[in-house]
Order: structure tokens, then sequence, then C-alpha cells
């Protein structure tokens, strides 16, 4: 009997000193289950003396109820610390202030490009993309700029392999739409350019948006009309535009796009360096031989086109004078148009 004993303190001991459910499981099975210690106690009864042995079950019934008891406030004690220790942890103060969310935005010059796009899709243009990596016909032949012309070395044109550039302009893909199609056509087509020059007014990546428009009897003074009518609805002022004679290799005649300037009216400013004009975009009236080369029966068909930079015309709505802003991704810059 002082074995009994001695065997229920160290369970005793064993059950205050557990420290999780399973361990706690394993000592019941260790001293009370079917095989326990205690369970080959009573099994043992029967060697014992008849006389002796009620009062022997009764203290070994006696050990085995302490024990259960014992476990069953143990296993009640970790279930409250772990529960405590639960809380602890995932205790969230309500008190405290919200953490703001901040909220994503679109880059200016995206925004400027829905404006444009906006802009010539209410008037009944459709919007053409082409590739971005363009073979050297799409990019200059077929534009009239032919080998060896000087124009070629003005667009400073980054090549891939021979014969293959990256586009210079968007003006390609007016040349894919007429190859693929049949006039009447009236499109934009906005996308990235590049050109090898990296200052104060240029990076080496920027965008532009072609305009094509090719029908019956197209006349300079249509083209005016779209134009005059794209930058008052773009700057949401009634601005004053004047056509300059120009050149370029794909228009004939050509002209180069002048409005007066948003930030003095017309008055003389610096933007404008003194002279109250900003110049905006090219156009003209399609040169026949880029027609005839795309298969537009020019006897037929003629048309107007026009290109413009994107963030020539963001740098003026958001008076932004860096170029390279736009491209830093400081997101202080951005965040002002959120
Ligand atoms: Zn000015």
């Amino acid at each position: 009997m002082t074995d009994l004993e001695e065997l229920a303190a160290e369970a005793l001991a064993a059950i205050e000193r557990s420290g999780d459910e399973m361990s706690l499981e394993t000592l019941r099975v260790h001293y009370l289950g079917r095989k326990g210690l205690l369970t080959a106690h009573l099994k043992n009864l029967g060697s014992l003396p008849a006389e002796q042995r009620p009062a022997a079950g009764q203290k070994i019934n006696l050990a085995k109820s302490r024990l259960r008891e014992a476990i069953e406030t143990r296993r009640q004690t970790l279930e409250r610390e772990s529960l405590d220790a639960r809380l602890q942890a995932e205790k969230i103060d309500v008190t405290l202030p919200g953490r703001r969310r901040a909220g994503g935005g679109l880059h200016p010059v995206t925004i400027t490009l829905d404006r444009i796009t906006r802009i010539f899709r209410a008037a009944g243009y459709e919007v053409a993309e082409g590739p971005e990596i363009e073979d050297e016909y799409h990019n200059f032949e077929a534009l009239n700029i032919p080998l060896n012309h000087p124009a070629r070395a003005m667009h400073d044109t980054f090549y891939v392999e021979p014969g293959t550039v990256l586009r210079t302009h968007t003006s390609p893909v007016q040349v894919h739409v007429m190859e693929q199609g049949e006039p009447p056509f009236r499109m934009i087509c906005p996308g990235r350019v590049y050109r090898c020059d990296s200052d104060l007014t240029h990076t080496p990546m920027f965008h532009q948006v072609e305009g094509l428009l090719v029908d019956l009897e197209v006349s300079m003074s249509d083209m005016k009309g779209a134009i005059v009518s794209f930058l008052r609805a773009f700057f949401e002022e009634e601005l004053e535009v004047r056509f300059r004679p120009s050149y370029f290799p794909f228009t004939e005649p050509s002209a180069e796009v002048d409005m007066s300037c948003v930030s003095c009216g017309g008055k003389g400013c610096r933007i404008c360096g003194r002279t109250g004009w900003l110049e905006v975009m090219g156009c003209g009236l399609v040169h026949p031989r880029v027609l005839e080369m795309s298969k537009v029966d020019t006897n037929v068909y003629n048309g107007f086109a026009f290109g413009l930079g994107v963030e020539r015309l963001a740098m003026l709505r958001y008076q932004v004078g860096d170029l390279r802003m736009y491209f830093e991704n400081d997101v202080r810059f951005l965040r002002q148009f959120n």
C-alpha cells in the first residue's frame, strides 16, 4: 500500500507539471488506462488475503478518483491559460485611429491619352494599335521616307537589328490600317515611340497620337476644323489656333499647328517664349505617294493626317515644365493627379 501512495504522489506531481493536453492524456493512459499502473493494482487485489481486499480496493479507487479530478482540474487550467494567451496575442485596441489605405491613381500620361482618345472617339474616330518593333518599310519607306532621305537622320532611330527598328513615330500604324482595310478611314493610333534623344524636353520613349482621315474630297479646311475642335475640347478654352506652312515627307501640303498660350492667353510669357503661341502638333494632307503605296486609289480618295505628342499636351494642360518628371515615378508628383 505504500507503493500505491508513492505512485499516486508521483502521478499528481506529473499532472501538475504537464504543459498541454497531449501530455495530460498520455499521463491518464499511463496511470488510469486499461493497462495503466493503478489498474494493475486493482488486478492484484486477488492476491491479497480476503479480509484486506475491501480496504485496499477502496484506497485504490480513492487514488483513481483523485487522479481523475487532478487531471480534469489541470485540463481546465491549461485551457484557460491558452485562451488567455490567445486573447493577449490577438488583442485589438479599437480606440486606435484607423490606418488610411493609400489609393492608386492613373499616371498623368495615361489620363491624357484617355482624354485625347475620348474626344476623338466622340468625333467618330476609331482607335488602332500597332507593333512597337517595326520594320523599316513601315516606319520609313511606306511613309515616303526612302533610304538616304535626310528625315531618317532627324529621327535618331534605335535599331533592333538591320532592317528592324523601335518605331520612331505612330505613323506606321496608319500604313497597317490602310493595307488591311478599305477606305474610308477615320482613326487615331495612340502609343509609345522611341528615339535616341534625352534632355529637358526629350526622353528616349514618349507617346504620340497619330490621326488619319481618308475619304472623298477631303480638304485642308476639314483638317483645320478637326484639329481646332480637338484642341478646344482638350483645353476647354476658346483657343486661337494658327497653321504655319511646314514640311513632312508624308504630307503635302504640311503645316505646323500653334495655339494661343494657355498660360498667358497670348500676351507672351516664359512658357511660350514671349511669342504668345505654343507649337502643339504637325499635320497635312496625306501625300498621294503614301496612299498609293498602301493601295488606296488616289483618283477617288484623299485624306489628312496629324501627329501630336502626348507628354507635350500633358505638360501644357498641367503646367509641368520638366518632361522628365513624368518618368521619374516620384509618388509626390504622381499623387497630385489622383
Ligand atoms: Zn505664354
